[in-house]
């Protein structure tokens, strides 16, 4: 209710918007929110996109989707579903089918390259990082910090994630300011 009643009194929400080497491919009806995580989004969405190699002439696509509970009643929530034209989900099996060849590789060496070479070319981990690693996002008293996806358990930051709130984003990012 606090949360709502902020959102009420302040400005309307407004899609996250494009940048110079990312591009949002989704109705911005999919990702509207306040003000303030919109220009955290695109902070941390345009850092993110030129650390892995993107620009202005070879932009990289994001696909958001609505959701429904919690933070994103108020705007003050996004989740993002696919990078690269890929879904969240598929960056995911992708990256335990690497993990999975890799610790069967018998030397040591080729257990760390196979590991780079999939920390390097996976977009999906690598988004999850990003907004890990640069992103300022929500912690409300007695919750977790707001940053949910595939990787929550083994990445962190809330790696005791239950098996249910990580079954519910098996698919995508969440992420609340
Ligand atoms: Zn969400």
């Amino acid at each position: 209710m606090l949360y709502e009643a902020l959102f009420n009194s302040s400005a309307p929400p407004v899609p996250v918007p494009s940048g110079r080497a990312y591009r949002i491919d989704s109705p911005p009806e999919n990702g509207l929110v306040t003000r303030e995580l919109a220009g955290e989004l695109r902070r941390v969405l345009e850092r993110f996109a030129v650390d892995a190699g993107f620009s202005e002439s070879n932009p990289v696509a994001f696909f958001f989707k609505p959701g429904v509970v919690g933070h994103h009643k108020c705007g003050r929530a996004a989740d993002i579903y696919a990078v690269g034209g890929i879904g969240l989900d598929r960056w995911k099996e992708r990256w335990d089918r690497a993990l999975a060849h890799a610790s069967r590789a018998p030397e040591a060496e080729e257990k760390r390259r196979i590991t780079h070479v999939e920390q390097k070319n996976n977009l999906g981990w690598r988004l999850y990082k990003a907004l890990q690693l640069y992103g300022r996002w929500a912690r409300p008293d007695g919750y977790p910090l707001q940053l949910f996806g595939p990787w929550t358990r083994t990445e962190g930051p809330w790696t005791c994630i239950s098996d249910p709130l990580l079954r519910a984003h098996r698919d995508h990012v969440h992420v609340a300011k």
